[in-house]
């Protein structure tokens, strides 16, 4: 048995045991996180207007300074990777500007743990593409224009040019890798009264670039200077650009995600342009007719340097297959002690689910003869993730400012297994629960008799 075996019976155990769980409501049933968000850095290459952290230069510099030790980054990664599939690097920061990405990315590669990546994409280097694309899930690229003025406005500090370079050099090797090896890629976009005219072209952006999806937010706006971006009030030309982006992406065959359209508001682009309190308040003269006619963004794409491109692509290609595609003949003795341990925990975890589902067994019979009991209130990030602070702190998700734990002078299984998490996963369930969660958009209900048949597979 390898040990990436070992490490993927692991996952499917404790995904298991947190289905029963979830089911039974039995907090005495101990599982992991199934994926962690370390706030690694705060760190950030640009200087994007619209952000929170970074909008404004003194709250840059503060950010800027803040990083997680390392030594509780990896701890908490060795502790959690063997039984969990996903983690996340900093999304208030930039995750490529981490000290060591590379060299942290190469060392949980082992556990078979992948990441989900939030990225402006203008760090991107062949040398980061090899080794991340193989322990990557999902390359998000928040990129909020389509023109050179709109990104070079709204991501500042970032060159138009050469982020669609990057980009195009992301996605032609992917293209190049098997299946197995190619992890999803979209454009996140956030959509401010600035850029709305420009949906339909990041749609449009994204096809020619190879980027199969792309995903729309309204902005939050966080800073009084910026007022007027806020969606609400260009309601009119939001559902006129909105109609125009689904058209462009049926026919270019691009999966896009918009919120819906104002309800009871007519479309229409008869809006004014640029004014006070907006990223870009000056708009030149020419903007409209230059964004509309479709060549100029095409035309943008065919001077990236698409022969040196592909050139550079497969030499990623190769290295990627070398590396990662081609079973290895020899035996890590090194390895030998881990796989031990290792082998030793999955037979442990492996019988202590087996007693689990015995004890449970009458109980879970009854729910899927019954099939009508009531759906379980659920939201991923409490169920699944823990989202880490640089200082330690511990919890279920970035909306939650009080800390269930803390990593400093504990270990992450007796927080996650522990009385405070405990019990904020019930009164999560209760009809008193904390204000976050109240109507928040990451609740969902799932079916009992579901739960019990995904418990039952395999
Ligand atoms: S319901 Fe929302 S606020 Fe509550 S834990 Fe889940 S994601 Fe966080």
């Amino acid at each position: 048995m390898k040990l990436s075996d070992i490490y993927i019976q692991m996952k499917s155990i404790n995904h298991k045991l947190s289905l029963l769980q979830l089911l039974t409501q039995d907090s005495t049933i101990h599982t992991m996180p199934h994926g962690v968000s370390f706030q690694n850095t705060l760190l950030c290459n640009l200087r994007c207007p619209h952000c929170q952290t970074h909008g404004v230069e003194e709250h840059r510099k503060y950010y800027n300074t803040i990083n997680m030790p390392h030594e509780m980054l990896t701890r908490v990664a060795h502790e959690v990777l063997p039984t969990a599939d996903e983690y996340l690097f900093t999304v208030s920061g930039e995750p490529l500007a981490s000290p060591n990405f590379t060299q942290l990315l190469l060392e949980f590669f082992p556990y078979c743990a992948k990441i989900e990546l939030h990225t402006n994409g203008t760090l991107i280097t062949p040398e980061i593409l090899t080794n991340l694309i193989p322990a990557t899930k999902g390359i998000h690229i928040s990129i909020d224009g389509a023109t050179q003025l709109m990104v070079e406005a709204t991501r500042k500090g970032a060159k138009y040019k050469k982020l669609l370079q990057n980009i195009k050099l992301l996605t032609k090797t992917v293209d190049l890798l098997p299946d197995k090896l190619k992890p999803l890629i979209y454009f996140g976009c956030t959509i401010l009264g600035s850029n709305i005219r420009e949906l339909p072209e990041i749609v449009e952006l994204a096809y020619l670039l190879g980027v199969p999806k792309v995903y729309g937010y309204f902005v939050v706006v966080y800073h009084e200077h910026l007022n007027n971006e806020d969606v609400k009030n260009y309601k009119p030309l939001y559902n006129y650009y909105h109609e125009k982006a689904v058209e462009a992406a049926n026919r270019l065959g691009v999966f896009l995600c918009l919120p819906p359209p104002f309800a009871g508001v007519e479309a229409s682009d008869d809006s004014p342009i640029g004014g006070n309190n907006m990223i870009i308040e000056n708009f030149p003269g020419d903007y409209i007719d230059k964004l509309h006619a479709r060549s100029h963004i095409e035309d943008i794409v065919n001077i990236i340097g698409a022969e040196a491109i592909d050139i550079q692509a497969n030499k990623i290609k190769d290295v990627i297959i070398d590396r990662y595609d081609v079973p290895k003949q020899h035996v890590d003795l090194s390895n030998l002690f881990s796989l031990g341990r290792n082998y030793l925990m999955l037979k442990k975890m492996t019988m202590y689910y087996r007693k689990m589902l015995k004890h449970y067994k009458q109980f879970l019979d009854e729910t899927i003869q019954r099939g009508d009991a009531k759906p379980i209130k659920y939201c991923e990030s409490l169920s699944k993730r823990i989202y880490l602070s640089p200082a330690g702190e511990i919890t279920p998700c970035c909306y939650i400012y009080n800390p269930l734990g803390n990593i400093s002078s504990d270990n992450v299984k007796n927080i996650w297994n522990g009385d405070v998490y405990n019990d904020f996963r019930q009164k999560f369930q209760s009809d008193n629960p904390f204000k976050e969660c109240i109507n928040c958009h990451n609740i969902s209900y799932l079916s009992p008799a579901a739960l019990c048949h995904e418990i039952n597979s395999v």
